[in-house]
């Protein structure tokens, strides 16, 4: 059976001791029970306790059932029963033996108990909501931890687990991925499914949005059925108490045997009135907390119980103490796929499958109506007739806003020029705004660089600290600012709910190349960094569509590429940086538009049902969770910075300053003692003018030093490499120093410029800019020429645009499409791309100009 194997692989994994696991004789202490609640609630019954000693009696002969004793009485339960509880065993040597009584025993016995403890005082809660009701936020307030929260469906994709310890218990919490419903549409709702049901989470935490109660509940109503213990956490309740909604929270719970907390997760209102609650109804003392049963119709109830008695039955008890028997009647009867799968390895599945096929049609002829609609008519209704009765909406119409923006921002005509105005606003101030504090960054790096030059004696080590480290991590982390404040509008777009709207009015758009507006959230992520983009691609159903979406991904220019085009544009179109910055990411979303038809075409031609576009109410993003967000990517890319950069300049210096031929050494070192001997004798022989031979002996100097340093270059390892691979990109106007840096530029494109800067041996961007635009060819066809040409410059972006994603992307699109084919095909199709792509700019901007 797939579910209890998939129960024994966790149990094992969790490293617990099931009671199943005692033998004969045998002392354990009662941790947990497991299963759904009419399961527990019968084990309970029978005397197992949280924190009492059980002790195995005998097994019988085919060890099934086993005979216990608990609190003095016998019991037997079945093998199947006894997996579902767990247990810590006694070690034999702490029972006392009759009348010993020394400190080590006693020692143990604290501890022991005190282990005991701390196990029956360890609540494990999942947060399960719809998308966007505040699930991460509430995890953070908790846990202390700063994951991500985002104005819009999916952005939790991964479920994240924190800790956290309060009035006396310890709290496991688990950050499911939001679903509206438990259907199994997609990886979601499955993923969501199979952790509530074979994970067993003590308490669920159901996370609603109270600003939106109706479709919120829809998901309560499915977990109501799993008969699981649950405490509903009323969010966003300041935005209910703004909209002068009367809300009987109190009654709510009541009716629905679930207790209510209101709480506001990103100010922590209502946490610890949550925590106490979840701790009551985990200890089984809540008053209100009471398993109901949701009315499905005379038709339906009694198809369900026709088919709980073909379920319920001795031989399938493995599955249904883990799941319960209603629970299963009703997914069969709304014709879910799982479920049929799951049912159809219980001894008699067959049976039951061809009752359910049976009474589903008996019903749709009888109601004329899908059964599925049916079900999901009942839930509305047991809403519907819950809030009726405990709910007013305030006088004011609470979207009343929302819809005024919307009018606007997603008008038919206004809708995409506000977007652009945006994109604009948005690139011009990563751009122009950005420009200052990267001066004060340049100034500190030069100082640094400067003072090291000072204090430290020449040599090797200097060289590599001020040539390669300095210039070459000192190069990218002048962009931080920049990279700040892309995310800083990013974060702003997620937080208040535009990019939904974005994707709204993308969606017709979308469609015409083949995905839909749901592929525009990732995509636009990907302007940030590609690696969270397409782990995004996971919100959307269909997996020909999110493969697609990976594919294209890589084409949204993300902020590791910026220091490369900021640079360029910066030395080479100073005037137009910023309308240039925002065409190279348009001809980004236009290569992926193109590529999007293209595979549509050829590789994913099947078209796909359309589906609902979410529109969430706009937000004002509180300002603590927009510096939270900005800091958290900002150490992100200082971490990159320490690691991968750092390493990847050091390589890249060594590459450059190796090998030393001792002869280029000597012979330096000859023409220098020449020279100051030459210079020498001059002043000696007319010492009124010696300040100026002293002052040309130093230039001289200065130039024999840059022509060995060149010359070095030149015969070093990189520069072999260069010039090896130099030949494929001459015909897109690259010298072999482009060739390198792109090439390092494979781990992680901020590396490009590094490379660059240890190259061009520039200790900051200022000189490096003003090297790249004197830069001449000094061999070849082309000597004399300049390297950079605005065509060679627009040509290198468009490379730096559409080649191999980093290395991290191709990972994580191997890990999302679950092959590395994928991610292979995506690092040869990119870099194909990008060289014919860049071939043409080059040769169309040489004939224009
Ligand atoms: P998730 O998708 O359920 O994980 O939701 P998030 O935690 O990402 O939150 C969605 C949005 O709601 C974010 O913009 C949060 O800042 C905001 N939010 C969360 N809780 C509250 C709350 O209690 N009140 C208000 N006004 N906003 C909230
Ligand atoms: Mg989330």
């Amino acid at each position: 059976m797939v579910a209890k194997l998939y129960f024994y692989v966790t149990f094992l994994k969790a490293n617990v001791m099931k009671l199943s696991e005692l033998k004969q004789g045998e002392t354990g202490v009662i941790i947990k029970v497991k299963g759904h609640g009419e399961f527990r609630k019968r084990i309970i019954e029978m005397g197992f306790v949280r924190g009492k000693e059980i002790k195995v009696v005998r097994y019988a002969p085919l060890k099934d059932p086993i005979e216990y004793q608990i609190m003095g009485y016998e019991v037997s339960l079945r093998r199947s029963e006894a997996e579902l509880i767990e247990v810590e065993p006694v070690n034999s040597y702490i029972k006392p033996e009759n009348g010993q009584n020394n400190i080590s025993f006693v020692d143990t016995l604290q501890n022991f108990r005190q282990k005991i403890k701390e196990k029956t005082h360890t609540i494990n809660i999942a947060l399960v909501g719809n998308p966007n009701c505040g699930k991460t936020t509430l995890f953070n307030t908790i846990t202390g931890a700063a994951e991500h929260v985002g104005n819009y469906g999916g952005v939790t994709v991964d479920a994240k687990k924190g800790k956290t310890k309060r009035f006396g218990y310890t709290f496991e919490i688990t950050d499911l991925p939001g679903t509206y419903s438990l259907t199994t549409y997609s990886p979601e709702e499955i993923y969501v499914r199979h952790y509530l049901l074979y994970e067993f989470p003590d308490v669920i935490i159901n996370v609603v949005d109270a600003t939106n109660l109706e479709r919120n509940l829809y998901l309560t109503t499915q977990l109501i059925d799993m008969n699981i213990p649950i405490v509903i956490a009323l969010n966003m309740y300041d935005e209910l108490q703004k909209n002068g909604d009367k809300l009987d929270y109190q009654a709510l719970g009541e009716l629905m045997g679930i207790p209510i907390v209101p709480t506001i997760a990103a100010t922590g209102y209502g946490i610890d009135q949550l925590l106490k609650t979840v701790i009551d109804v985990y200890e089984g003392i809540n008053p209100i907390a009471r398993p109901i049963k949701i009315n499905y119709g005379k038709e339906i109830e009694e198809a369900i119980e026709k088919l709980v008695k073909l379920i319920d039955i001795e031989e399938n008890k493995p599955f249904t103490n883990i799941v319960n028997p209603r629970f299963i009647a009703i997914k069969l009867l709304e014709k879910d796929k799982d479920m049929y799968e799951n049912v159809k390895m219980m001894s008699n599945g067959e049976q039951i499958i061809q009752l359910a096929n049976k009474l589903i049609k008996h019903i749709e002829k009888q109601l004329k109506e899908d059964t599925e609609i049916i079900i999901a008519d009942a839930r509305y209704g047991f809403i519907s007739g819950a809030l009726a009765e405990t709910y007013k909406q305030g006088k004011s119409d609470k979207y009343q806003t929302t819809k005024i923006i919307d009018s606007i921002v997603t008008n038919k005509y206004l809708g995409f020029p506000i977007f652009f105005l945006f994109l604009w606003l948005m690139f011009e101030s990563t751009f122009k705004l950005g420009e200052y504090p990267m001066i004060w960054l340049e100034d500190l790096v030069n100082w640094v660089s400067e003072l090291l030059s000072k204090f430290m004696p020449p040599g090797m080590l200097k060289d590599l600290l001020i040539d390669g480290i300095i210039g070459g991590v000192g190069s990218v982390l002048v962009f931080l600012p920049n990279i700040l404040i892309l995310f800083f509008f990013i974060a702003i777009m997620e937080d208040t709910g535009y990019m939904a709207r974005v994707a709204f009015i993308m969606d017709k758009l979308m469609h015409k190349i083949g995905l839909h507006g749901k592929s525009f959230i990732p995509l636009l992520m990907g302007f940030g960094c590609n690696v969270p983009a397409v782990m995004a691609t996971r919100t959307i159903e269909n997996r020909n569509d999110r493969i697609l979406t990976m594919l294209i991904n890589p084409f949204m220019s993300c902020s590791a590429r910026l220091p490369i085009y900021i640079l360029i544009l910066g030395t080479f179109f100073p005037k137009y940086a910023g309308i240039g910055l925002l065409l190279i990411y348009l001809t980004g979303i236009l290569v992926a538009i193109v590529m999007a038809i293209f595979f549509k075409k050829t590789l994913f031609r099947k078209n796909q049902a359309p589906f609902v576009m979410e529109l969430p109410p706009y937000r004002w993003p509180t300002t603590k969770i927009l510096l939270k967000d900005i800091w958290n990517k900002g150490k992100q890319y200082l971490q990159k910075m320490g690691g991968v950069i750092l390493i990847a300049t050091i390589i890249i210096w060594a590459l450059e300053n190796f090998p030393r031929p001792k002869e280029l050494d000597q012979y330096y070192l000859s023409q220098k003692t020449k020279v100051q001997a030459y210079y020498d004798s001059l002043a000696k022989a007319n010492p009124a003018q010696a300040t100026v031979y002293k002052t040309k002996l130093d230039s001289t100097l200065d130039k024999l030093d840059l022509q060995y340093k060149t010359k070095l270059q030149e015969q070093s390892y990189i520069a072999r490499l260069g010039r090896v691979f130099e030949p494929i990109m001459r015909p897109l106007g690259f010298d072999w120093k482009m060739t390198v840096s792109l090439m390092a530029g494979t781990s992680a494109k901020e590396i490009v410029v590094t490379t660059m800067s240890v190259l061009y041996q520039a200790d900051n961007n200022h000189i490096l800019r003003h090297k790249l635009k004197t830069a001449r060819y000094e061999s070849g066809p082309r000597k004399g020429q300049l390297i950079f040409t605005p065509a060679v410059a627009l040509a290198f972006m468009i490379f730096v645009l559409t080649y191999f994603p980093c290395i991290a992307t191709i990972t994580a699109i191997a890990n999302e499409s679950g092959s590395w084919k994928w991610a292979l095909f995506s690092a040869t199709y990119t870099t194909t791309l990008a060289w014919v792509l860049a071939f043409l700019t080059y040769h169309f901007v040489n004939l224009i100009a």
